[in-house]
């Protein structure tokens, strides 16, 4: 949801073999892998100038909030009761199961006082959105770009959740890190505010 004008995520040279895709230089490349190989988004410039409520955050950031469950907003740690963690989601377009069960999220949980300011501000979250309590959240994937195997013509797919099991997975460029959420309670929806 939130970027901070003077970050940018500038596209480097990539090249697509038959085992993958890959940044054309190699130090490049080896710098963008995490420990299970996957190959992430590569992102330069710093944080400046006013937040922007966008799709999505800046991948840096969703990273390491999102590996820590940190808040999605301050970085602060996401808030924990009785019932879990404090997750703040948009409502989806399509169906969802109504128990928010097994809900693939790329948004970081949040602490208590982002969850009150964040839909005030975030577009996303001002258009309805439903707050969980979520008891279990493992990491299965990243969001990214898909890129076709070579030969294909498919067009690259840029909203592609990739598992971490999944044989495509050498062909994503991640952006984003994916949990599911599993043991959740809805506590409260929040209609559209105008
Ligand atoms: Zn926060």
């Amino acid at each position: 949801m939130t970027s901070w004008t003077g970050e940018s995520t500038p596209a480097a040279p990539l090249t697509v073999t038959a085992s993958g895709v890959a940044y054309t230089d190699p130090l490049q490349d080896a710098v963008a892998r995490d420990l299970h190989g996957v190959l992430w988004a590569l992102c330069t410039g710093t944080a400046t100038g006013k937040p922007e409520y966008t799709a999505e955050l800046h991948p840096d950031r969703q990273r390491t909030a999102m590996e820590g469950l940190l808040c999605a907003c301050c970085s602060q740690p996401a808030a924990r009761n009785k019932d879990g963690m404090l997750w703040v989601l948009p409502l989806l377009d399509d169906a969802v199961d109504p128990r928010w069960e097994g809900v693939r999220s790329a948004i970081p949980p949040m602490c208590e006082p982002c969850s009150v300011s964040a839909p005030l501000l975030c577009p996303r979250l001002r258009d309805g959105h439903v707050l969980l309590r979520v008891r279990e959240a493992e990491l299965i994937g990243v969001l990214g770009t898909l890129y076709p195997r070579p030969g294909s013509h498919d067009a690259p797919g840029h909203d592609a959740v990739v598992l971490y099991d999944s044989p495509t997975m050498p062909f994503v460029v991640a952006r984003q890190a994916v949990r599911e959420l599993r043991r959740v309670t809805v506590v409260a929806f929040a209609a559209a505010t105008p």
